[in-house]
């Protein structure tokens, strides 16, 4: 499934919805509470999460996550995968 044919209905029951985008942006450096408060409670924050997970998007709040703590699941998610893959010893 291409980016165009993913369903992103989920998109409609977000916290964020009508918030200024800019918050989810945050200049390097800046605070991330504000957009953080936002996904607290976001119905949708799975679908979010595993959305910005799958398409890589490196900026901005997704999921209520930032893009380190993304990277970070990404990196355990991939050792996860790794280790499972690897021919069992005996
Ligand atoms: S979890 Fe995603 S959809 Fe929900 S408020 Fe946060 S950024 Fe918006």
């Amino acid at each position: 499934m291409n980016e165009t044919d993913e369903d992103k209905s989920w998109q409609m029951l977000s916290n964020c919805l009508g918030v200024d985008p800019d918050l989810f942006f945050p200049e390097r450096g800046a605070s991330t509470k504000d957009a953080k408060a936002v996904c607290q409670g976001c119905i949708v924050r799975e679908d979010c999460l595993e959305y910005a997970l799958t398409n890589r998007e490196k900026f901005g709040i997704w999921g209520g996550l930032s893009e380190r703590e993304r990277r970070r699941i990404r990196r355990e998610r991939a050792q996860a995968r790794a280790r499972t893959a690897q021919p069992q010893t005996a």
